[in-house]
């Protein structure tokens, strides 16, 4: 683009409007000066008697007028077209131009020659052509008018055309004075074209200062869209989870930003010193299968933490697959290291099919999206890590608490026949002491039950359920007749209200047993002796709600967030209760919204709990 077509471009890049208004601007000013002069005309022959040449004066306004008219259909039209030539726009103004030259020059020649009052418009008109002509169109319209003007003064001079005396600023004798006309000639032809370079060299500089503003405002969107970039790939990087993907995210992105033939990231492996391919797209599977890089064979420089770019990868010493690098067709690359938070943990590289100069600012690009890359890899190195850390753990604590099970449960048996004196008499004393001992073994056989549930479905990931139609009503009549004796031990009134037709829920029956009893044995548990509870079974729409309410010593607002996180346990329920494992209601959530459903709470530290459970009805 050659510095006109740029700045036409900016003169005109604020789109079709622009241009089109300049010249119907234009065309406005035309029709406002016709009717000056048509008025001026009549004006000065019948109330100044000036005995100007009305019907040329006439004639000349209306071929202008004529021409004016077209020149405003033909804006008429480009304005409703839905694209138009802009070299079309530039014709219309040069139409303009010869078309006003040939009006001033009448008017100019019929109000008195040079000595005509007219003659500021040409000024006028010379410095509009500055603003609205290209540099040389406005020189060589400059140029016309002085030619215009001197040829008419020859004329006159000679007696070819007859000098027109009017009412002038000069008097008739400077008008016949030669050497005063040659001098008011020549100032006012000076004037003419140095105000006209004045204004072209002015606005020249200005569409310069333009060009470098839109040039540093190109620079500061491409900044920005670069920085939204990164932004953009952090968020994906970090929102996926695992090493592989995310190394697939940065190649992908990186490829597609830098218009790159493929992208490769090679990891160090630490105990070969080898820098192995975890990642690649655009490359064919020939080349991915290269194989390893030696350590001493890749570009210390991007191991050193510094980007490496390669114009031409024949002329390249250090490859060490040069034949398979050709045979892929890469002919420039850059490579960048992938700066960890401590060392460099790999490099990225990217290949072109052509030969290609990567300028400052791709490199720093690049750079930084490499770094940025670099840490979440590291960090997707430690969520793996830290993954198969609590996959162990929790195999490790289902094996344990499956193996305790077994051996705690013959303890249990074997105590139970000494209780019973089948292996001789017992003391009341020895009597209390076994049963407190089974009391224990029951509550660590029921902690290892819950950690098996909780443990086995975190390492699965769902829960494993038979799912059948099951009969809420029919859970909740177990429920009454197994806490019956229970509450009554603690005076606890239990009231339950059911609606009467059946309420069916897709579930399975042992898990939806747990739920009911974890809900109403923490309702007894953690209620004082001659409290009340509620157990209510409704039918809401498609669903099913279950309250389990009680007045005991309820959660404060702070605890409630927590009271669904395993091991979580209210310090006012540890000292009721010091053996509970916080494990109940966790698991108890997680079956409801296996089936679906939702469980919320309400309570009031004092006062009471209420537990709300809602699941979708069959
Ligand atoms: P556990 O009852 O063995 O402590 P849960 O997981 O069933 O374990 O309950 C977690 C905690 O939630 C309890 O320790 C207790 O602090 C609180 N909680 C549960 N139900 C109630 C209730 N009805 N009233 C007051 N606090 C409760």
């Amino acid at each position: 683009m050659d510095e006109h077509q740029e700045i036409k471009a900016l003169f005109y890049e604020k789109g079709r409007e622009e241009p089109l208004s300049k010249v119907g601007w234009w065309i406005l000013l035309r029709w406002i000066l016709l009717g000056v002069t048509i008025l001026a005309g009549l004006t000065g022959n019948f109330l100044l008697n000036l005995k100007l040449p009305l019907a040329h004066i006439l004639l000349l306004c209306c071929l202008t007028a004529f021409l004016n008219a077209l020149l405003h259909y033909q804006l008429f039209t480009l304005k409703k077209a839905p694209s138009f030539e802009f070299n079309l726009v530039d014709r219309i103004t040069y139409i303009q131009f010869g078309t006003d030259l040939v009006f001033i020059a009448g008017i100019f020649n019929d109000t008195g020659g040079i000595a005509s009052p007219l003659l500021f418009y040409f000024l006028f008109h010379v410095i509009l052509s500055g603003v609205l002509l290209e540099r040389w169109a406005c020189f060589l319209y400059v140029s016309l008018v002085a030619l215009m003007i001197l040829t008419l003064s020859f004329f006159e001079f000679i007696g070819f055309v007859p000098h027109v005396y009017r009412a002038s600023f000069i008097s008739k004798d400077l008008q016949d004075n030669p050497f005063f006309v040659f001098f008011l000639l020549f100032f006012f032809l000076m004037v003419l074209f140095i105000s006209s370079s004045l204004i072209s060299t002015l606005l020249k500089r200005l569409r310069e200062r333009i060009s470098q503003l839109t040039e540093l405002e190109e620079k500061l969107e491409d900044t920005n869209h670069r920085l939204e970039t990164l932004n953009l790939i952090a968020v994906k990087t970090a929102t996926t989870l695992g090493l592989t993907p995310r190394l697939d995210l940065i190649c992908g992105s990186v490829r597609e930003l830098m218009g790159v033939k493929g992208v490769l990231i090679r990891l160090l492996d630490e105990r070969t010193n080898r820098l192995e391919i975890v990642s690649s797209c655009g490359l064919s599977d020939a080349y991915i299968k290269t194989g390893p890089i030696d350590l001493d064979k890749s570009y210390s420089r991007t191991l050193k933490g510094k980007p490496h770019v390669v114009l031409d990868i024949t002329s390249e010493p250090s490859l060490q697959y040069p034949e398979e690098i050709k045979k892929e067709g890469i002919v420039s690359m850059l490579a960048v290291p992938l700066q960890g938070r401590e060392k460099v943990i790999g490099t990225l590289r990217l290949f072109t099919s052509e030969r290609r100069e990567f300028t400052q600012e791709e490199i720093d690009f690049v750079s930084a999206l490499a770094s940025q890359g670099a840490i979440s890899i590291e960090n997707a190195r430690f969520y793996d890590v830290l993954k198969r850390q609590d996959e162990a753990k929790n195999d490790f604590i289902i094996l344990m608490t499956h193996e305790l099970k077994a051996p705690l449960s013959a303890i249990q048996g074997l105590l139970d026949v000494m209780r019973k004196g089948y292996v001789g008499a017992i003391t009341d004393k020895q009597k209390e002491l076994i049963e407190r001992m089974q009391k224990r073994i029951d509550s660590v056989l029921e902690l290892s039950a819950e950690l098996l549930d909780i443990y086995k479905w975190q390492s699965k990931g769902v829960i494993d359920m038979a799912l059948t139609s099951v009969s809420l009503k029919d859970q909740i009549q177990k429920a009454e007749d197994l806490f019956k004796l229970i509450a009554q031990k603690k005076s606890i009134k239990i009231s339950y209200e059911v609606p009467d037709e059946q309420v069916n829920v897709k579930a399975g029956e042992e898990e939806l047993e747990k739920v009911l009893n974890n809900l109403i044995s923490n309702a007894i548990k953690y209620t004082p002796i001659g409290g009340n509870i509620s157990v209510v079974l409704r039918l809401v729409d498609k669903q099913v709600t279950l309250r389990v309410k009680d007045n005991g010593i309820g959660i404060s607002s702070e605890d409630v967030p927590k009271i669904f996180n395993e091991f979580f346990r209210t310090k006012e329920a540890k000292v009721i209760d010091p053996e509970g494992s916080g494990l109940g209601l966790p698991f108890v959530k997680k079956i409801v919204e296996s089936l679906g459903g939702t469980i919320r709470v309400k309570s009031e530290k004092g006062q009471g709990t209420e537990f709300m459970v809602t699941l979708p009805r069959i």
